[in-house]
């Protein structure tokens, strides 16, 4: 293993890799590999954007950072300004930081203040769903889901309690419709309100589309309104978590535009710098900020690196591909092909259960019994091995194991560049296909 990285699940050498070429990236033995995942739904304009790498040329020549303790900056200035333009109704305040983990941390923490400032100071409950992921600092940690990522830390975690995932393949009644569904699911939020007593919760977190524990699962029409309706109704903050979702991944800039909600706060990170730079971003309704503005004049939390100038530039230039190359609509067309692609190929595979997703984020679900929905032994690490097969033929993908106490399956998800063009769609599902044969013969 190299020396400079610990706990990734490769035991043998990783390859260098030593650069990249649009949807490829390629190691020191000049081998390719189709970028299907970005790692984890980071690469959206995939490697070697030249708009991308311009525009950190230019701002490295003017400014690469200065602290926010004393200046603000044009690039964090202009990146905060498009952002709130682009957001669901009543965003309107940005705090900028280096990542997903510290942008949803910055939400559990702003939303405790918020509290103190307005006088509910017994608010500080979290509520979350069993199959999430919100980052790895033990506060995001804690409020996640997924056991497996939670399990040795826990002594450490701030309690956080967790209602079922919105997740029709496996838990829609036989007979029930989706809007009886994702209204049960959803009303699973009020039953925990009312157990833990409403005036001392403080938020709901949820990520829209589900992506590291589930592999893509979209909430149903419906249920975020529901949640949205609930969160109001007790006086609890709404936090959506788009880190992975969210910058265009759906085929809408934020997701939970599509679901016509607005929450109280999101977080943004991936896709928000495309690899180019680390960088997250939480976007919270002005009520917020002029909570702690007109309280104590002060959010007590801050990063050095937070509002990096360099990475402000980076996510500025995304954001001008995104919009200047109808980046979006091509996501909504590009994501459609992938799914039919997806269903052709597995649509009558005996050992995938579900294709799911939206936009260029795509799930696909093994089970070892379609009719029962069985999963497969996790002894057998099926998702290990399609990954190492995958890798092996040249895509990268994100397989994981089953999470949800054992009762979700191995899926593999795929978040692949928004300019993936037609015959590489092909490349992606003919390698995927080979690479899950491999490994259910192994
Ligand atoms: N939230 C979600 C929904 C994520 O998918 C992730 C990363 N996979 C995070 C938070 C944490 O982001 P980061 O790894 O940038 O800290």
């Amino acid at each position: 293993m190299p020396n400079h990285i610990f706990g990734r699940s490769t035991k043998g050498q990783l390859p260098t890799a030593v650069a990249g070429d649009g949807c490829y990236l390629i190691d020191s033995s000049g081998k390719r590999y189709f970028d299907g995942s970005g790692g984890a739904a980071v690469s959206c304009l995939g490697h070697s954007n030249a708009h991308v790498r311009a525009a950190l040329h230019d701002q490295l020549d003017q400014l690469a950072f200065a602290h926010t303790g004393f200046f603000t900056s044009d690039a964090a200035e202009k990146l905060a300004d498009r952002l709130v333009a682009a957001a669901p109704e009543g965003i309107d305040r940005v705090y900028l930081v280096s990542g997903g983990s510290e942008a949803v941390e910055a939400a559990l923490k702003l939303a405790r203040q918020y509290f103190m400032e307005i006088g509910q100071p017994e608010r500080h409950r979290v509520i979350a769903r069993r199959q999430s992921y919100h980052g790895n600092t033990l506060g995001a940690l804690a409020a996640g889901g997924n056991e497996w990522r939670r399990a040795q830390f826990a002594p450490l975690l701030v309690e956080t309690s967790h209602i079922s995932p919105c997740y029709e393949y496996r838990e829609r009644r036989d007979g029930e419709s989706l809007e009886d569904y994702g209204l049960r699911s959803a009303n699973e939020l009020e039953a925990e309100i009312l157990r833990l007593g409403p005036e001392s919760v403080m938020a709901f977190v949820a990520e829209p589309v589900v992506g590291a524990t589930a592999g893509a699962v979209p909430a149903v029409a419906g249920y975020l309104k529901r949640i949205r309706d609930i969160c109001d109704q007790y006086g609890i903050l709404l936090l959506l978590d788009e880190v992975m979702c969210g910058m265009g991944r759906t085929g809408h800039l934020f997701a939970c535009l599509e679901d016509g909600v607005a929450p109280d706060m999101i977080t943004i990170a991936k896709g928000l710098g495309a690899g180019y730079q680390p960088i997250g971003a939480l976007l919270v309704q002005g009520k917020i900020y002029d909570a702690v503005a007109s309280g104590s004049g002060f959010f007590q939390h801050g990063h050095t690196y937070m509002g990096h100038a360099m990475a402000a530039a980076a996510a500025n230039a995304v954001l001008d591909e995104i919009e200047g190359n109808n980046l979006l609509s091509r996501v909504r067309e590009q994501g459609d092909k992938l799914d039919a692609a997806l269903r052709a190929e597995f649509g009558q595979h005996p050992h995938v259960g579900d294709i799911r997703g939206r936009g260029l984020f795509r799930g696909v679900e093994l089970v070892e019994d379609r009719e029962t929905k069985k999963p497969f032994d996790p002894a057998r690490k099926l998702h290990a091995k399609i990954k190492a097969n995958a890798f092996e033929a040249g895509l990268i993908c994100y397989p994981m194991g089953g999470t949800i106490d054992g009762v979700n399956g191995d899926h593999i998800l795929l978040a692949p560049p928004f300019i993936i063009e037609d015959a590489q769609i092909d490349e992606v599902v003919t390698k995927l296909s080979g690479a899950i044969t491999g490994a259910l013969a192994a």
